[in-house]
């Protein structure tokens, strides 16, 4: 298999994002390159099944001893239990500080491996090998990993960056069609942020992504393209990396009046309602032309994803419900928010100060 090369260049933690169909099959001289002895996969039911057997014997014909550890799949895995299983399984294996925790599935299984990973022995080195579309394009790159608590979602963590990321686009053609499209809400948020062509080629080739063409490798590659220049510029999200919030604000004030109950909303969806919205808010707001809101949500149709408030299965809220979710969400300043806004497709901005009453205006004509 031949695989595209994204490369993340932060000093001395650099590392490469490969992408390509069949990796996990072909790569064991890759990861074996890394000079580790042992790995441990942490993977999910899902996942492990499918995958972890041939993906372990590939490890293994390198030289590497490797152990499985699988865990429940679901959010609810992010959870302080499941990090203690982590760890204490990948000490059982005698992982040292050369060697590697390798994450075998979805954003879940990624954000708590990679936390693990990052305190077990105060830090070993860690792999990352995205198994939905939302982990290949989004949260296997920038080193944010972290697990749940009671008081909120990823407020226990840490940034590793990883030392590897394989992104092997055939396992995705096992993924569930609805998680395929609330990853591709991602994928279309990179061309929403600051590049118009890349948006305008998706309209074009989405139908390539889904089917497993070549378009899939290219898709998940210029998205990894596009977060790592913004992970680069801003690696502790200080300052412009807040632009892949474009879409969040109410994509999670949703999530949250949906009580993440993924029956009814996943991430994705949430966001792709929230990138509607948030060029919906620009046009009310006289930033953006309401073409380019009515092309977005003509696109995220097609391709079966949620676009208004009315979508929302059992209800979207009241008014005030959804300002309340908003204000929650830690861009709260005073009486004002700050959203990402845009100009057109491809030309988003941070906008703080946007006052709660136009949010609440806006809210009123789309409820
Ligand atoms: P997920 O990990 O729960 O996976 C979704 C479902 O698909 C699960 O049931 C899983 O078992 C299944 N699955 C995974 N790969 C499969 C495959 N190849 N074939 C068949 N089934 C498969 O969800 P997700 O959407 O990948 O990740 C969501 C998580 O990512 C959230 O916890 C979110 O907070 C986190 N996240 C983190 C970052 C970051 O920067 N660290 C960014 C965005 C999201
Ligand atoms: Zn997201």
């Amino acid at each position: 298999a031949s695989a595209l090369t994204v490369p993340v260049p932060l000093g001395e933690r650099a590392y490469d994002i490969l992408v390509g169909r069949g990796l996990i099959g072909t790569v064991g001289s890759r990861i074996a390159a890394l000079g580790a002895r042992a790995a441990a996969i942490v993977t999910d039911e899902h996942v492990g099944p499918l995958y972890a057997q041939a993906f372990s014997d590939a490890l293994q014909t390198h030289g590497l001893r490797t152990s499985v550890i699988t865990l429940a799949p679901g959010e609810a895995t992010k959870s302080y239990a499941s990090l203690e299983r982590v760890c204490d399984a990948v000490l059982e294996a005698k992982i040292e500080r050369g060697d590697l925790v390798i994450a075998l599935g979805g954003g879940v299984i990624g954000d708590l491996a990679g936390f693990a990973a990052a305190v077990v022995r105060r830090g070993v080195r860690f792999v990352q090998v995205p198994t939905t579309l939302l982990a290949q394009v989004d949260s296997s790159v920038g080193g944010k990993t972290g697990i749940n608590s009671r008081h909120g979602k990823n407020l226990v963590g840490a940034f590793h960056q990883p030392s590897l990321v394989l992104a092997d686009t055939a396992l995705l053609d096992t993924l569930p069609l609805r998680e395929m499209r609330a990853g591709y809400a991602e994928v279309v948020k990179y061309g929403l942020i600051d590049d118009a062509r890349f948006f305008a080629w998706c309209e074009r080739n989405w139908r390539g992504i889904f089917e497993g063409g070549m378009e899939r490798d290219e898709a998940v590659a210029q998205s990894c393209r596009a977060k790592a220049a913004v992970v680069v510029r801003d690696e502790h999200e200080t300052g412009d990396r807040a632009l892949l919030n474009l879409g969040h604000t109410f994509g999670h004030a949703l999530e949250k009046i949906t009580a993440y109950d993924s029956a009814r909303l996943v991430h994705g969806e949430g966001v792709a309602i929230g990138l509607n919205l948030a060029f919906r808010f620009s046009a009310a707001l006289g930033l953006c032309p309401i073409s380019d809101a009515e092309r977005i949500e003509a696109h995220l149709t097609s391709v079966g994803l949620p676009t208004r408030l009315s979508h929302v299965p059992g209800g979207c809220g009241t008014v005030d419900e959804l300002l309340d979710a908003m204000a929650q969400d830690k861009k709260v300043k005073g009486g004002s928010l700050t959203f990402i806004l845009a100009k057109g497709i491809g030309q988003s901005f941070i906008a703080p100060g946007i006052e709660a009453g136009k949010v609440r205006t806006f809210l009123m004509s789309e409820i």
